[in-house]
């Protein structure tokens, strides 16, 4: 077999090994069907029942009752920071949005072109190294929603509760956390939670939306189909052709996710994952954590080295020895190690290794 790195990259991410090779063995004829799960019919009983799982561990892995759907739609993340306001923001209405990172601030700036929007907080003056606390949030309790990014995967950045907004439902993109920790949909007041399958869910090309259905029914009949929650709430996600593949890996990560023990088990191996790299960084004086210290990200643990040229060394050794994708975004720079859910632990112990091993030789 080909000898797979240890890819720390921020998204597309890496899949469970066990998914990769069910794929696979599965790619030229599912079992009993005789046909590829690329050449199957959206509507035939062998996608309903591909549907029907993904849609299944997706409620049973976060509790997820009636009162929500779950919808599988396309256009990323970044289709989210319209839909959401043409759907739940009246021409005449007002939302919140709290600034913690560049998906953050995206969001907001789309959500302009559809009513009014107010800054609800932003950490923007602190180059987005925290995010606010309770006391810093003002909110509007007229707003039509609150928004906010769960994971700020540029800066690694998370927050570890959702703030309280009352009776004023809460819209998260928790596209770089989702289902990394227990989901309590119903207790945190969500309004809607979406992810870009890309970094814990499965492959590129299909976004995950759950959605309570009050929010669902608030859109105007004046979108365009394609832009309306309700046209996916009322046909199974399948108005249009869905991307079948992107959906069929994110049944297999969902039924990965299930056997590994469910969210509560996930969660206690990221927070294990995260220490052990935050502890290296906190080790010495030579690495140096770019979060504040009660707002570090499990998923993307961001740092930096004492010059740019040790960083840059840092990321071409580090390639060397099989550790991929550390770079951090390219507006931030530094390095960032994502480890999503399916990110080994062997992994994260190499880097540790690494880390170490490089200090000691340039420290
Ligand atoms: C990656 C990311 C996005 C963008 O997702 P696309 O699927 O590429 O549109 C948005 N928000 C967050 C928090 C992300 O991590």
């Amino acid at each position: 077999m080909t000898e797979r790195l240890f890819n720390f990259g921020a998204g597309p991410a890496v899949l469970p090994l066990t998914v990769l090779e069910q794929m696979r063995d599965h790619l030229v004829a599912l079992p009993g069907v005789g046909m590829s799960v690329l050449e199957i019919s959206h509507r035939s009983a062998v996608f309903d029942e591909i549907l029907a799982t993904a849609e299944m561990n997706i409620r049973a892995l976060a509790g997820i009752s009636d009162d929500y759907h779950v919808l599988f739609l396309q256009g990323g993340a970044t289709q989210q920071f319209a839909m959401v306001p043409m759907n739940l923001l009246s021409a005449n209405g007002s939302a919140d949005y709290v600034v913690t990172g560049s998906w953050a601030k995206k969001a907001a700036t789309e959500a302009v072109k559809f009513g009014s929007v107010r800054i609800a907080a932003t950490t923007e003056a602190d180059n987005f190294s925290r995010v606010p606390g309770a006391d810093e949030i003002d909110l509007d309790g007229d707003a039509a929603y609150v928004h906010l990014v769960s994971n700020n995967t540029i800066f690694g950045t998370e927050w570890s509760g959702m703030p309280d907004t009352g009776h004023v439902p809460l819209v998260v993109d928790a596209s770089s956390n989702l289902f990394s920790r227990p989901l309590d949909v119903a207790r945190h007041g969500l309004g809607l939670v979406y992810a870009g399958a890309q970094k814990n869910l499965g492959p590129a090309g299909v976004t995950l939306v759950i959605a309570h259905r009050d929010l669902v029914a608030r859109a105007s009949s004046s979108l365009p189909t394609m832009m309306r929650y309700v046209t996916f709430a009322e046909s199974g996600s399948r108005y249009n052709t869905p991307p079948v593949f992107a959906i069929y890996v994110v049944s297999l990560v969902t039924s990965w996710l299930r056997a590994q023990g469910g969210l509560q088990v996930m969660s206690e191996r990221n927070e294990r994952k995260a220490g052990k790299l935050y502890a290296q960084i906190d080790a010495s004086g030579f690495y140096h954590g770019t979060a504040a210290a009660d707002c570090r990200s499990r998923m993307n643990v961001t740092f930096r080295l004492g010059t740019p040229d040790l960083d840059a060394r840092f990321v071409v050794a580090a390639a060397d020895a099989g550790l991929a994708g550390l770079r951090g975004h390219r507006s931030v720079g530094g390095q960032r190690a994502s480890i999503y859910n399916a990110f080994p632990e062997q992994g994260v112990d190499a880097l540790v290794s690494f880390m170490a091993e490089f200090e000691r030789i340039n420290g």
